[in-house]
């Protein structure tokens, strides 16, 4: 099979089971508003009732849609911690790591703040939450979200096998740094162990690979159960809040990654964009960073020519601290909140929004809807009423899912800037729009023919 055929296959697919699973799920909540009085619609068969809502919405899709996930889920930490041993150990310039490190965290922070910064200007110009009666719609049970200090101090691990155990990705990535350089540091033994870390990696990227194939029936599950069950608030302010967060999300992936990676690198953006969208497709789907590394992390690595000591470290860590959709949607929904409850927002606490929006973009984990519960510290910061949360929390979902694509893009986009400065990007794999194919699916093909 040739490599575009292949590539066709797997992107249409996944593409495919998205669709299949909005029709599916938009006629199964259909059926059950028209025929089922809004609960369910039972039929019986040889006098046996069926819930044709349960039997798929809760058993078919939810089985599948968490099979899928989670078994992405579950290479996260072998992924992160291997790979970043691998990349770390490799790095034969101790003072290279202090400038990945360096280089990294600032444009990280930098692309997260010209985010939160656009989102408020924007949502003050639009005002969405201006004439808003907040009624019934404002109830919200925040969750406690943690203070600045102790995500600082939670970076930093007490027990390694309880930071994996809990999937703590900033402790993991710390502790992976200090094997990775105690690796080179112990000479001989350091390579012996390093060459058993390689081997591993190859053997989980396989696994990424099998997992990869069955994408299209997991994406199917979670849209079909999400298009099922989601409920559409139809109040005009809300709609507002809605479109702009969306635009601002669209505008932030399609103009300024492609601008600050054109500046920095001279590389053409609309590849890097050809390039993520399988990954793109599994963020959409899963809404989460974490879930999705697997497949961001191949692709730096496989499609943008990212060598992997430069990958190994910038994709975990941007897929742990960088999230520039999240906070756009901070940004905006601070403004609305301000808007609806009647605040004005002074000079110093629209400040105080972009420096907490920002910080709470490093502390919030790459999982669903968590950019809702750190958005709580961002309220608290300015004094603005946490139950306001409610009033998105609906439509949080839709919101989730696109904000989570531009997560990863910022990721990908500051990974190939710092590349190319460490000299550790591969051009003619980047420029190579033959590679663009599925990740490694060249090695699932021959697995399955020697087996
Ligand atoms: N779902 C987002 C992510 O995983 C985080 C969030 O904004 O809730 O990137």
């Amino acid at each position: 099979m040739s490599s575009a055929t292949k590539k066709t296959n797997l992107t249409l697919r996944i593409l495919i089971g998205m669709c299949a699973g909005i029709i599916i799920g938009l006629i199964l909540q259909f059926m059950r508003s028209t025929f089922g009085d809004g609960k369910d619609l039972v039929i019986s068969l040889f006098g046996l009732d069926f819930s044709v809502y349960g039997f798929f919405v809760e058993n078919i899709f939810h089985i599948g849609g968490t099979i899928f996930v989670n078994s992405l889920k579950m290479l996260v930490v072998p992924l992160v911690f291997v790979s970043l041993v691998c990349g770390v150990s490799s790095l034969s310039d101790p003072k290279k790591l202090g400038r990945l490190g360096g280089k990294s965290v600032s444009l990280y922070l930098l692309t997260t703040a010209i985010a939160v910064t656009g989102a408020i200007v924007a949502a003050l110009l639009v005002k969405p939450g201006e004439k808003f009666d907040i009624g019934a719609d404002a109830v919200f049970e925040p969750k406690e979200a943690p203070g600045l200090a102790q995500v600082i101090i939670d970076m930093f691990p007490s027990n390694p096998i309880a930071s994996m155990a809990d999937g703590n990705m900033l402790q993991i990535i710390v502790f992976s740094i200090l094997v990775g350089i105690a690796m080179s540091l112990a000479k001989e033994s350091g390579t012996k162990v390093r060459q058993g870390f390689e081997f591993l990696n190859d053997v989980i990227m396989k696994i990424v690979t099998i997992i990869m194939e069955l994408a299209p029936y997991g994406v199917f599950f979670l849209i079909a159960k999400l298009a099922s069950t989601l409920e559409f608030n139809a109040f005009y302010n809300i709609a507002k809040y809605f479109i702009l967060v969306f635009i601002l999300l669209i505008l932030h992936g399609i103009i300024t990654y492609p601008i600050l990676l054109k500046v920095f690198t001279g590389l053409n953006p609309i590849k890097l964009m050809i390039k993520m969208k399988d990954a793109a497709l599994f963020a959409f789907s899963s809404s989460s960073s974490n879930a999705t590394l697997p497949i961001t992390l191949a692709t730096a690595e496989k499609k943008l020519g990212v060598d992997n000591s430069v990958a190994s470290f910038t994709i975990p860590l941007g897929a742990t601290i960088n999230m520039d959709g999240t906070a756009i949607m901070q940004g905006v929904a601070t403004v609305f909140i301000a808007q609806a409850y009647g605040v004005d927002l002074s000079m110093a606490q629209l400040l105080m929004v972009i420096l907490t929006a920002t910080l709470a973009s490093v502390g919030t984990a790459g999982v669903p809807g968590v950019g809702l519960i750190m958005l709580a510290m961002v309220l608290q910061q300015v004094g603005l009423p946490v139950e306001g949360i409610g009033l998105i929390i609906g439509i949080d979902r839709l919101l989730d899912m696109t904000r989570t694509v531009v997560n990863i893009t910022g990721d990908c986009t500051v990974t190939c800037i710092v590349a190319k400065s460490e000299k550790s990007l591969d051009e003619d794999i980047y420029n190579n729009m033959d590679l663009e194919d599925e990740i490694a699916s060249d090695e699932l093909q021959h697995l399955t023919e020697k087996s």
